[in-house]
């Protein structure tokens, strides 16, 4: 784990971080990382976002995500209900703010995962939230993830190799890192942040 905490002139304070943000490239595993932090430690709540994206096979409204359309999403943030929100690969995606300070009022770790931009908004509005990175253990790893199961067009392909980069070089906006060697290994680590005291310097 890499920690750049006290490095980023975010504060003096000791209080816990009771927000944390994960976030990273995606294919890095952000998805699979949050649910096996839920199932296996119910202390912490993870947030569940809304979206306008389609649910995939067995994506339940509520669970995985709240699912609504454009013009109720966009209600949604004129009415200031999100904490954060973000279009990404052509759908809005969006925290929803109140389940989250009902739960931070009441002492409760909070983890949100989410994509980058989104990520730099909690930065600004909510700079005693920690963010955290997750990095693949090798670029070859990303791109193997991010190639899929090689049935796109090579254009395709491209792109996403290209957006990769980018979303990796934003690595040195977090606080901390975990590199996602195994979910295991990683979800401890990050279950150790969500729950302890930050000191930042
Ligand atoms: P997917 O459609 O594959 O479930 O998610 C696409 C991307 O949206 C992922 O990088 C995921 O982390 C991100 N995402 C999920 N929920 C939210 C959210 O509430 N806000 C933001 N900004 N990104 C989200």
């Amino acid at each position: 784990m890499r920690d750049r905490a006290g490095t980023d002139g975010h504060g003096s304070d000791s209080h816990p971080a009771l927000l944390t943000v994960l976030s990273g490239p995606s294919g890095v595993g952000k998805t699979t990382l949050a649910a096996h932090v839920r199932e296996a430690h119910p202390e912490v709540w993870l947030s569940v976002s809304a979206t306008t994206r389609t649910p995939r096979p067995g994506e339940v409204h509520g669970v995985q995500y709240f699912f609504y359309d454009r013009p109720t999403f966009e209600d949604l943030i004129a009415k200031g209900e999100f904490l954060e929100h973000a279009e990404y690969a052509g759908n809005l995606y969006g925290t929803p703010r109140q389940p989250v300070e009902q739960r931070l009022d009441a002492g409760q770790p909070v983890l949100l995962e989410i994509e980058l931009q989104g990520a730099r908004q909690i930065r600004t509005t909510m700079p005693e939230a920690r963010l955290v990175f997750l990095a693949p253990p090798t670029w070859e790893v990303l791109e193997q993830r991010l190639r899929g199961r090689g049935t796109e067009p090579e254009d395709v392909i491209a792109r996403r190799l290209a957006v990769g980069r980018i979303e990796l070089a934003a690595e040195p906006e977090f606080d901390v890192t975990i590199v996602n060697t195994t979910v295991e290994e990683a979800a401890a680590e990050l279950v150790q942040l969500v729950t302890e005291p930050v000191a930042r310097a």
